[in-house]
């Protein structure tokens, strides 16, 4: 008590008293505070407790030298000195309760403080004394006493106050936290008063506590762990939408620097293109100025036919990059109708035999083909370049068949020749646009890498799907469909 009075500031009077004399004060609020009180239940309806324990005592029956005494049984008829008023007398499970349950006859002689009872007993007033187990460890040796087995009624020894009193709750407050602090370093004063008084140790036990440093540390690392891993959390969510702009970003990146490669293959495979037909039409127009008068008719008639034809190509390609621009930019318009597939084939052939009279180009169309919803030009358009490209690859196969037929609910076209085939691993790239296999064997024919594109942008802005199959050497098939119920 006067370490934690020194250790608050308070400014204690000690006022001294017999036990009962000390406990008849506490409840008249003469004093605030009693230390060493065994806890009851009766007890706490008459003073509050601390709440932090302080000890924890038991009591013990000491004989007086001579007086056998083993068991309960052995105090029949015998007087037996107690403390007035202590738990250990009138308690639940004070030796009066105990004796009573045993139906044991005795004679208590009551006194106020232990150093009588143990002077009765002494003095051979009384057989037997009660006191506590510390009590009775310091002082039995002054006295003609001996310690019997009977041991009863462990309890807690609190600090005791005034019950309801104003200061009460800020003693009690102030008390726990320093028992507490106290039991909690085993180098304390409460170790070293144990130590010194009763020659208790503090390992293990109930006493035995974790410092508080210790524990304080232990809070701190997992302070320290709980902040680590809620910075790891945020920095790896950070880490991951960064992660995602920067997939984002090189996603634009790369579609960026695809369109511009595209963009300057275009021009470089556009001027190239223009180039071969735009110097026929200055040539051969050049030449007709120039030696009008020298020229006879046929040679006239010729130069005429190949700035025609130069021509055509021109318009071709204008029209094939026209067409691939409105695709791209999504304004590409169909007009579709109810069309007969087989006179579309039929005069899309026959068309194309005016381009390639050299070729025997066929048209394979059963009888009976259904009437389809499509865009009859732009079907054709597709059918043409198809012939084109066979005729443009034949290499020395002459024969291209042209067919059109209706499986289950599509319509199905084909174009197919027996010219240089195409590489396997070429047969999906070349629907790109500007792709070309470029230096056939064989071949030196001229293309943008569009035609096949703007085929594939027709045929599925129709709903429809379309593929090549080829052998190397043997020819090429190209198939393409169209939804019957378009
Ligand atoms: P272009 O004919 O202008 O090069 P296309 O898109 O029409 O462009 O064709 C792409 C490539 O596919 C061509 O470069 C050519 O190598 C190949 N190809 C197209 N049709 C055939 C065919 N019938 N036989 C062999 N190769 C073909």
């Amino acid at each position: 008590m006067k370490y934690i009075a020194s250790e608050e500031g308070w400014r204690v009077e000690y006022v001294p008293g017999t036990w009962n004399e000390c406990l008849t004060r506490l409840q008249s609020n003469e004093i605030d505070m009693m230390p060493d009180v065994a806890y009851t239940e009766d007890r706490a309806a008459l003073y509050d407790f601390s709440k932090e324990a302080v000890y924890v005592s038991w009591s013990r029956v000491y004989a007086r030298r001579g007086v056998h005494i083993e068991s309960i049984l052995d105090l029949e008829g015998k007087n037996v000195a107690v403390l007035r008023g202590s738990v250990n007398v009138e308690g639940p499970e004070g030796i009066k309760t105990l004796v009573s349950a045993f139906d044991v006859q005795c004679e208590f002689i009551e006194t106020d403080s232990y150093n009588s009872v143990f002077e009765l007993a002494d003095a051979g007033e009384a057989d037997a004394a009660v006191v506590s187990k510390d009590y009775g460890h310091l002082h039995a040796a002054d006295y003609d006493v001996v310690e019997t087995p009977i041991v009863f009624q462990p309890s807690s020894l609190h600090f005791a106050l005034t019950k309801g009193s104003s200061l009460t709750p800020y003693l009690i407050e102030r008390v726990d936290s320093r028992v507490e602090e106290l039991k909690g370093d085993q180098g304390s004063l409460y170790y070293r008063s144990l130590e010194s008084w009763l020659g208790i140790r503090p390992a293990g036990g109930s006493v035995a506590r974790i410092p508080r440093w210790v524990i304080w540390t232990l809070v701190g690392v997992l302070l320290l762990v709980l902040l680590l891993a809620a910075g790891a959390l945020f920095l790896s969510s950070q880490v991951k939408t960064r992660t995602r702009e920067l997939k984002a970003e090189a996603i634009e990146r790369q579609k960026y620097e695809e369109m511009d490669k595209l963009k300057g293959n275009l021009l470089s495979m556009v001027s190239h293109e223009l180039r071969t037909p735009l110097a026929t039409i200055k040539g051969y127009s050049t030449m007709l100025i120039d030696y009008n008068d020298r020229l006879d008719n046929d040679e006239k008639a010729r130069s005429l036919m190949s700035i025609d034809k130069a021509t055509d190509r021109l318009v071709s390609l204008v029209d094939q990059l026209l067409d691939m621009s409105r695709m791209e930019a999504g304004l590409l318009k169909l007009e579709k109708d109810l069309v007969d597939p087989a006179v579309l084939t039929e005069q899309t052939v026959a068309d194309a035999r005016l381009r390639a009279p050299e070729y025997r180009l066929e048209a394979d169309v059963p009888a009976g083909l259904p009437l389809v919803r499509m865009d009859a030009n732009r079907i054709r358009q597709v059918l043409e370049n198809l012939i084109d490209n066979a005729v443009k690859y034949a290499s020395n196969g002459r024969v291209v068949t042209v067919s059109a037929l209706s499986r289950g609910t599509e319509l199905v076209f084909s174009v197919a020749d027996h010219g240089l085939g195409i590489p396997e691993s070429e047969l999906d790239k070349i629907f790109d646009r500007l792709y070309r296999i470029e230096e056939r064997p064989g071949t030196q024919v001229q293309g943008l890498g569009l035609g096949l594109a703007i085929c594939r942008g027709l045929v599925e802005a129709h709903g429809g799907r379309i593929w090549a199959e080829s052998r190397i050497g043997q020819g090429s098939r190209f198939v393409f469909t169209i939804p019957l119920g378009a």
